[in-house]
């Protein structure tokens, strides 16, 4: 049965329907249990901190979420056994992290390590993950992943950072610029996309490369509209000397393993965009009540709760899809290989993204010119309407998305009409 945390938001739809009087057939015990552990932890530890931090582009602590191998002994959050997680736990991590409402702190404590070690975890040697996976569970190793450069972004086949072995054939020398790579001021390594063979995605492979103390490294930090705390750095490399042993898989076979990265991306981006959009539905729902004009609340016009109706609509429509194909992903081995899970995790993203423009939209309408006040009682939306672009434009942009959600399941049915395409 759901329990409730006293924390919980009161305001109708301002929580996932599971966690109200409504059933739901894919959660247990454990998912409520990691609910309030994670709920009570971070309206205590984090969030109160979360405003000074995102003002002032700082980061604290590290939350990584590795296999128990290279845990140190560290359980699970809520001391969930490892053998009970499963994806609606993460699913539920993300939803709680993103109620943060200074989402650049969050980036800042978590983002690196989060998509920079995936590739190691599920793509590295045993050497590669004993010499980095434990360090970065007890906080004395920082990650982050760099893909993005100022030439090639949403096409990354297109990378031109290149990676070229020395005579010695020990190392590699890698030479090029990477841009907004999250965490990047303060990680040690960045998990590299780099250009090893010709043109295109079999000539791209994956790098550790240091970054501190690194001859040929520089990082400055980027200047974004929001994620302030989050660390977006541009990074270069001039002829930077990298061990070949910080090779991850096979050289040239790296354009898998970014890919293999995506899928768990757009399903955190996703959830943490519905969070996202419910705090502005929240936010502006105890705004509507409070607020009087013309003598009565706001709320009492039709038209205004015409809004949270249309938002709550968006909201738990996507959520409830999101829910299933987590489901799926869950309970089908090799999942990922399908192409109708691929489109709809694209189209889940896309449909996430526009949920959440809707309701920052609305929520900011409501609070008329509360909404772009960075102080007061519309400065959560205020932010949220800064952060958000990144929820629609990174990890996949909408235009990629849509494309691709469609090409992965119109490429099968061409395929069968024209068996010569
Ligand atoms: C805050 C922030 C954090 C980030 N963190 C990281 C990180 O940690 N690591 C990392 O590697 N990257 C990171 N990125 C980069 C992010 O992944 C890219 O911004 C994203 O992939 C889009 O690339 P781009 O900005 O170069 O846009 P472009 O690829 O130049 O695209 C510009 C626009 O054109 C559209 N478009 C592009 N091609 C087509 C087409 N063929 N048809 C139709 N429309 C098209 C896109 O959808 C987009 O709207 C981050 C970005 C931001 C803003």
């Amino acid at each position: 049965m759901p329990s409730r945390s006293s924390l919980d938001n009161p305001h109708p739809f301002g929580e996932p329907a599971w966690t109200t009087s409504l059933l739901s057939p894919f959660y247990r015990d454990s998912h409520h249990r990691l609910r309030l552990h994670l709920r009570e932890y971070l309206e205590t530890k984090l969030f109160p901190h979360a405003f000074e931090w995102e003002q002032r582009g700082l980061r604290r602590l590290l939350i990584p979420g590795l296999p128990p191998k290279y845990r140190c002994g560290k359980s699970l959050p809520g001391d969930i056994p490892d053998e009970e997680w499963d994806l609606f736990h993460s699913m539920i991590v993300s939803d709680e992290f993103h109620r943060c409402p200074h989402m650049g702190v969050m980036w800042g404590l978590t983002s690196g390590n989060t998509i920079g070690c995936p590739p190691i975890i599920n793509f590295g040697n045993e050497e590669q993950k004993s010499k980095y996976l434990p360090q970065v569970c007890n906080g004395e190793l920082r990650f982050c992943l760099a893909i993005t450069e100022p030439e090639a972004g949403s096409d990354v086949a297109g990378i031109r950072t290149t990676a070229t072995l020395d005579s010695s054939g020990q190392f590699y020398v890698v030479s090029g610029q990477k841009k907004w790579i999250t965490n990047g001021l303060w990680a040690d390594y960045a998990t590299t996309a780099v250009r090893t063979g010709g043109s295109g995605a079999s000539g791209i492979s994956v790098l550790i490369i240091p970054l501190k103390d690194t001859p040929g490294v520089s990082v400055r930090r980027m200047m974004n509209s929001g994620l302030h705390a989050s660390g977006s750095t541009f990074i270069v490399f001039s002829d930077v000397r990298v061990p070949r042993a910080n090779l991850i898989g096979r050289e040239n076979g790296g354009f898998k393993i970014i890919m293999a990265n995506f899928n768990p991306e757009r399903l955190s981006l996703a959830t943490g965009a519905l969070r996202l959009a419910r705090t502005c539905y929240s936010e502006a729902y105890a705004h509507a009540l409070r607020r009087k004009t013309f003598g009565k609340p706001l709320m009492e016009n039709q038209i205004i709760r015409a809004k949270f109706a249309s938002m709550a609509r968006h909201i738990e429509t996507c959520y409830s899809w999101i829910e299933q194909l987590i489901f799926h992903m869950q309970n089908t081995p090799r999942a990922e290989e399908d192409p109708q899970l691929g489109a709809r995790l694209a189209l889940a993203k896309v449909q996430a993204g526009k949920t959440l423009e809707l309701c920052c939209r609305e929520a900011q309408q409501i609070f008329g010119g509360l909404g772009v006040n960075k102080e007061g009682l519309g400065a959560v939306v205020e932010q949220i309407s800064r952060d958000m672009r990144v929820w629609v434009v990174g990890g996949g942009s909408e235009e990629i998305m849509d494309e691709q959600g469609m090409r992965l399941v119109m490429e099968k049915t061409l395929r069968t009409q024209n068996p010569r395409l």
